[in-house]
């Protein structure tokens, strides 16, 4: 089994540097069980919020740790924001993901291909983003 650090996303994080990631502001309300660190968050209007770093010409996630392209994660997993989570990476599951590949050429990265797959990677270790 290959190491984990080869799952694409871990080499990737385009998604958390190009979308405006934006959600219910409930998810940052740990009184109605969101998770996302407040802090971490700007009004974006009377409904939403953002992460901090998405709502500019030339987003970069606050929460994204790491170099695009080279080694990159969410320093907030576990508590991140709906949108990210139903980001998938092309390919992942057999099929293209439109945001993914849009991110991706928006970094001068190449598009994930079947081939990206073809090795198992550790499922224990999760993988990066996923923005919205
Ligand atoms: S989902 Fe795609 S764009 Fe986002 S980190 Fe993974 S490989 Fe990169
Ligand atoms: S997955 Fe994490 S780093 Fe990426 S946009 Fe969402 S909160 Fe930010």
């Amino acid at each position: 089994m290959v190491s984990s650090m080869e799952h694409p996303c871990l080499r990737c994080g385009a998604c958390c540097a190009h979308f405006r990631v934006a959600f219910h502001w409930s998810e940052a309300d740990a009184s109605l069980g969101g998770c996302v660190p407040p802090e971490l968050t700007e009004k974006l209007d009377p409904h939403r919020l953002a992460m901090r770093g998405t709502d500019t010409a030339q987003p970069r996630c606050v929460a994204l740790q790491g170099t695009v392209g080279v080694a990159a994660h969410c320093g907030i997993y576990a508590r991140r924001p709906s949108v990210c989570r139903e980001v998938q990476p092309s390919w992942e599951s057999g099929t293209i993901s439109l945001q993914c590949d849009k991110a991706r050429l928006a970094h001068g990265l190449p598009v994930l291909t079947p081939r990206d797959w073809f090795q198992p990677f550790d499922a224990d270790t999760p993988p990066l983003p996923q923005i919205a």
